[in-house]
């Protein structure tokens, strides 16, 4: 009669390791954030990343005095 109800179990909250866990450098406060939460702002060649759209304004009104360290 009742026929049980398969549960289909979808992999869907697995944690990926292939998700980046890089952590990326905020030259502005020197907080460090997960790349994929960072805000990604491309200077000369290289990405630069931020923890906030604070800090991305204060490296875009002032980039020499952040990228210090080429
Ligand atoms: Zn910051």
């Amino acid at each position: 009669m009742g026929a049980a109800a398969t549960h289909r179990s979808d992999p869907l909250d697995v944690p990926s390791d292939a998700v980046s866990r890089k952590l990326v450098r905020d030259p502005v406060c020197g907080m460090h954030i997960a790349e994929g939460l960072a805000i990604v702002e491309q200077s000369g060649r290289e990405p630069v990343y931020f923890c906030s759209e604070e800090c991305r304004n204060k490296f875009l009104g002032e980039p020499k005095k952040y990228a210090a360290n080429a």
